[in-house]
């Protein structure tokens, strides 16, 4: 899953590639090391990750600056190598807060916990990956009919329901 990054920071400092998402862009057919974007995409400001515009922040080194692009433009891409040292190891959170009035974005570290969850209307169970502080799910798996028994826990409260909606993450809906 895309959340999942390794952590490739030693590696990359000797990467000379384009940080190339190749979803986004192909290489520039006569001009050395510029791109052409292929769809509508936006530009991380700091890595130069190309990626979706449903997303607000940089899945590769989780900058909130961003530029948009439409399809069939000229885009500027660093290499892997000068930007090695934005990919931190620590992963952020995508539920974020941005103050009103400051405009500062509050954000936390990402670590994953694995949650058993039972829902009582189709039955099912399922093992959510959920944020450990703020419980946004990042996905689900394991899925199967729930037991009789763990149908009992969650009667009495001994197990958790599914995450609504809003608290899935990285799916398409993500703020
Ligand atoms: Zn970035
Ligand atoms: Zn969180």
């Amino acid at each position: 899953m895309s959340y999942q990054r390794q952590g490739t920071v030693p590696a990359d400092l000797a990467n000379e590639s384009v940080n190339r998402n190749s979803d986004f862009t192909k290489a520039h057919p006569s001009i050395k090391g510029a791109s052409i974007s292929i769809v509508p995409g936006r530009k991380c400001l700091g890595c130069g990750w190309q990626y979706d515009r449903e997303q607000t922040m940089c899945p590769d080194c989780g900058s909130t600056s961003f530029r948009d692009f439409e399809e069939n433009e000229l885009v500027s891409i660093p290499l892997r190598s000068q930007t090695a040292h934005l990919r931190r190891k620590v992963e952020y959170c995508w539920n974020i807060k941005v103050d009103p009035i400051s405009e500062d974005v509050v954000r936390h570290t990402l670590e994953i916990v694995d949650v058993p969850t039972v829902n009582g209307g189709n039955q099912e169970f399922h093992v959510e990956h959920r944020c450990k502080v703020c419980a946004a799910c990042y996905g689900r798996s394991e899925g199967r009919t729930a037991t009789p028994d763990e149908l009992l826990q969650l009667e009495a409260g001994k197990i958790s329901a599914p995450s609504p909606k809003s608290r899935m993450m990285g799916t398409g809906g993500a703020p």
